[in-house]
């Protein structure tokens, strides 16, 4: 840290040092005075979340981050096995993968090492809560941090909501969230086990929602069932016995967790959703602050970095007096949006054998738009 800074006078804070928000403070942390507010001290150990494509990559070299990235144990990805579109097993090989093959992560070292990196660059991290955000008369945001009951002064040129789905400063500042269709997501985390050594990623369709299961680098696996938030069977799925015993009745899952179980069943809300405006005057969000994705995309994590990458070149536009590239990274937002709306739509009307069963009836786009739907794709060059 800059010991030159006049004490809580920053030129951007950021509120959440998760993946976007860490992205964003490498970028910018080594020419400005970034300050990062946390509310969790550490990176949770277990955190689901594990599957980063290929295409992040160009993200991490252009942050500077490929080479200790590529050292730190992540495994790469095996061949991906589905049962979507019919109950047919699909292989899909990896290594096909234009943009590589992409990892397995162990997701609490990956965000631990990104909040080291941004501190490593000269970002200051504080633990606490933001409160009482305002713009004062000289057009600098003044807020308090508040941390173990004490409350201190800051202000900013530019705040940033990195915050995750609550996108709660961005709420503060009048924005609105807007949700697609309601997902939950209830998961388990099985210990490593010697004889599980299968890297494939697997993901099966049911009439309810849809499964997955990964082996992550420590050798435990995660797996995770995907249902409508209103489904009136969803709290039964918490109660573990229930969940093991729709997960062996799904063949592909079955084959892979064999005779373990956890204790509990894990649950968060995974639909996806959006900031109704992305940016303001003297402030943005990124990551899933600014767009949330269904986790059947896997975009969520690269969508975090390279939305931070892109909000750290907006705001040293803004710090430098072209306040204009707002109105181009809101628009870029909303295309992300649009063109993730279309892929989730393509995707969801796969399965054709559970097209009357409510999850996908509420999901799936009729045959008759599906061609425009493509077309719409093609032309924006997906
Ligand atoms: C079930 C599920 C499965 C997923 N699987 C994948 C996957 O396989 N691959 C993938 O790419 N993505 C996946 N994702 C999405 C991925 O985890 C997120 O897109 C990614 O974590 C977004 O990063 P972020 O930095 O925007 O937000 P987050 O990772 O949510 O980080 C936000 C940070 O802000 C902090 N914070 C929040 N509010 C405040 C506050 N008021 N004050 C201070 N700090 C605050 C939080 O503590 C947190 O550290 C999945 C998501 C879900 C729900």
């Amino acid at each position: 840290m800059n010991t030159a800074i006049p004490p809580g006078h920053w030129d951007v804070a950021i509120i959440g040092a998760g993946p976007a928000g860490c992205a964003l403070a490498c970028a910018l942390a080594p020419g400005h005075r970034v300050l990062v507010v946390e509310r969790h001290v550490e990176a949770s150990r277990l955190r689901i979340g594990e599957s980063l494509p290929g295409a992040a990559l160009p993200i991490l070299a252009r942050l500077g981050l490929d080479a200790a990235f590529l050292q730190s144990g992540h495994t790469p990805r095996g061949a991906t096995v589905s049962a979507w579109d019919t109950a047919e097993p699909v292989w899909r090989d990896s290594l096909r993968d234009p943009a590589g093959t992409g990892w397995h992560l162990d997701r609490a070292r990956f965000d631990a090492q990104l909040r080291q990196a941004a501190a490593a660059r000269g970002a200051t991290l504080l633990h606490g809560a933001v409160q009482h955000v305002a713009r004062g008369s000289d057009r600098t945001w003044q807020f308090d941090v508040e941390s173990a009951g004490l409350a201190r002064r800051h202000s900013a040129q530019v705040v940033v909501d990195a915050g995750g789905r609550s996108s709660r400063l961005a709420r503060l500042l009048g924005a609105t969230r807007e949700e697609a269709e309601p997902v939950l997501c209830l998961h388990v985390f099985l210990q490593p086990h010697d004889d599980d050594r299968d890297q494939r990623t697997v993901i099966e369709a049911a009439p309810y929602g849809w499964w997955y299961s990964v082996r992550t680098p420590s050798g435990g696996r995660v797996v995770a069932l995907h249902v409508d938030a209103q489904d009136p069977h969803r709290r039964q799925w918490r109660d573990p016995g229930n969940f093991f015993a729709a997960a062996r009745q799904c063949p592909l899952v079955a084959g892979v967790i064999g005779a373990r179980t956890a204790p509990t069943v894990e649950v968060r809300p995974a639909g996806a959703s959006r900031l109704s405006e992305p940016a303001g005057t003297g402030w943005l969000a990124v990551g899933d602050a600014a767009v949330a994705f269904d986790p059947i995309a896997s975009q969520g994590l690269f969508h975090a970095l390279a939305s931070g990458h892109h909000g750290a070149q907006v705001i040293a536009d803004i710090l430098a007096g072209r306040p204009s590239a707002l109105v181009q990274y809101a628009r870029e937002t909303q295309a992300v949006w649009e063109r993730y709306r279309v892929h989730a739509a393509l995707t969801y009307s796969g399965p054709e054998r559970f097209r009357r069963h409510p999850f996908w009836a509420a999901r799936r786009v009729s045959h008759a738009t599906l061609p425009a739907q493509r077309a719409a794709l093609a032309q924006a060059g997906h």
